[in-house]
């Protein structure tokens, strides 16, 4: 079986001392992750117990809604409700009522917590055992928190699956969960890979529908597909299954390390591993290799937003020929990203947490050649000279496994190439008239 390439030094950025600083962050809050849940979970439907910001950021995150019947919405907290003047709980079922009776179709129910839901101390746990009392077993009602008082965006993920951990079916032999969601698309492509593999069964979370909820138990194998998702490894740990630590599926490399890491707990042979996969590697790394000329020997910096800057850096730095000055993250969860760190070479500053003022003089002191961060953070930067790059986008793009891999190197390239084009223009204008121009 191949292994990814070692570094030469070793540990990699394993063991490098890490910069936390705590003050002021730019992350979006944990309900942005239904925008994507809402998409990926058909029979699921998202209550936001919160304020008209909260109705508002949804909104606007999800652009114009194209179901005939949505499959979110919020519940939004009055003056009466906040000054505790109305029994909000009676409302809450009442509204619950109400749109599970219109809506048969919703198997799954999420109250979701916020600032305003947890300021008021609404007992959301205590509300969704009573409701799912009520209306179990067509619907499951359950809760998490997407409040953004403690969080960073993909943490409403992790807290949605986590929940769903409790109430998963048990397994007696061997099997697979695969954890985090991945566009459809993206989803069929790595099951095909899996089950050229002969690895099986294999169990995904979050399900697309409630009664494809996978079983777990002792016999489970768990890898992440997405780095942000330590609630949920913990809640699998507990019901008995076993992590599979490996680099995340980001580019040709990361894609066959996390293979290769599933395929040797499944006891798959070196021969019908590389059978599988040598052709999508080597598709992958001429689509990588097409896609990453304006990133060779360019800087880039990682401001903590999404949770994947540690594999996003690896990929970069390894595949792409980018140096990382700075990889800034929310949280660094070792065990987790452990694999990916050990990739890294040694160089960039690792850092969790934030107080951006701090990091921003951090950044203009480095003036890197593209700076991957928040939506709030990059128009300012871009007014500086700074290229930057979203991070929000790269958790709404299909950006796992080979096929990806090209399409991955392409976001990067993206803004460092309409940079070249308009400085090019600038230079053509302010250098004098174009070519073929009048005198
Ligand atoms: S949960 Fe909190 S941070 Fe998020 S939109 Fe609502 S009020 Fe704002």
């Amino acid at each position: 079986m191949t292994d990814p390439r070692p570094l030469a030094a070793g540990r990699g950025c394993r063991d490098t001392p890490v910069l936390k600083q705590r003050g002021q962050r730019e992350v979006f809050c944990g309900l942005t992750g239904i925008i994507w849940l809402h998409r990926k979970m058909q029979d699921a439907f998202f209550l936001v117990v919160g304020s008209r910001t909260c109705a508002h950021l949804l909104q606007s995150a999800a652009g114009v809604m194209i179901f005939a019947e949505p499959r979110f919405a919020t519940a939004v907290l009055e003056e009466k409700d906040l000054a505790g003047l109305a029994d909000a709980n009676a409302e809450l079922d009442r509204e619950v009522g109400r749109l599970l009776a219109r809506r048969p179709d919703i198997r799954r129910l999420f109250l979701v917590g916020s600032c305003p839901s947890e300021v008021i101390k609404l007992d959301l746990q205590r509300a969704a055992e009573r409701l799912n009392r009520q209306h179990a077993p067509h619907v499951a009602v359950l809760n998490w928190s997407g409040s953004g008082i403690e969080t960073t965006f993909t943490e409403g993920e992790d807290a949605c699956l986590a929940a769903m951990v409790p109430g998963l079916p048990s397994a007696s032999g061997r099997s697979l969960i695969v954890a985090g969601a991945l566009p459809d698309v993206v989803e069929d492509q790595m099951q095909r890979l899996l089950a050229g593999l002969g690895v099986g069964p294999v169990g995904l979370l979050p399900a697309r529908r409630a009664d494809g909820a996978p079983p777990v138990g002792p016999g489970t194998v768990v890898a992440l597909a997405q780095p942000f998702l330590g609630e949920t490894l913990a809640a699998l740990e507990r019901r008995g299954a076993r992590a599979l630590l490996a680099p995340f599926p980001f580019g040709e490399e990361g894609t066959t390390a996390w293979l290769a890491a599933i395929a040797g707990a499944f006891g798959v042979s070196a021969e019908r591993f590389d059978a599988v996969t040598a052709a999508p590697r080597a598709r992958a790394r001429r689509a990588v290799a097409a896609a990453a000329g304006p990133l060779a020997g360019r800087t880039v910096f990682f401001f903590p937003d999404s949770q994947l800057e540690v594999p996003l850096a690896r990929f970069l730095t390894r595949e792409c020929g980018m140096r990382a000055v700075e990889v800034g993250t929310p949280y660094l969860h070792r065990g987790i990203l452990g694999p990916d760190l050990e990739l890294l070479a040694p160089g960039p500053v690792i850092s969790e947490g934030q107080d951006v003022d701090l990091q921003l003089d951090r950044a203009r002191a480095a003036r890197p050649d593209l700076t991957v961060c928040g939506l709030g953070l990059a128009n300012p930067m871009e007014a500086e000279g700074l290229a930057t790059k979203w991070a929000i986008e790269l958790v709404f793009t299909p950006v796992h496994f080979y096929d990806q891999a090209g399409d991955l190197a392409g976001l990067f390239a993206r803004p460092l190439r309409r940079g070249g084009l308009l400085g090019g223009l600038a230079g053509g204008v302010m250098g004098g008239a174009p070519a073929g121009a009048a005198p």
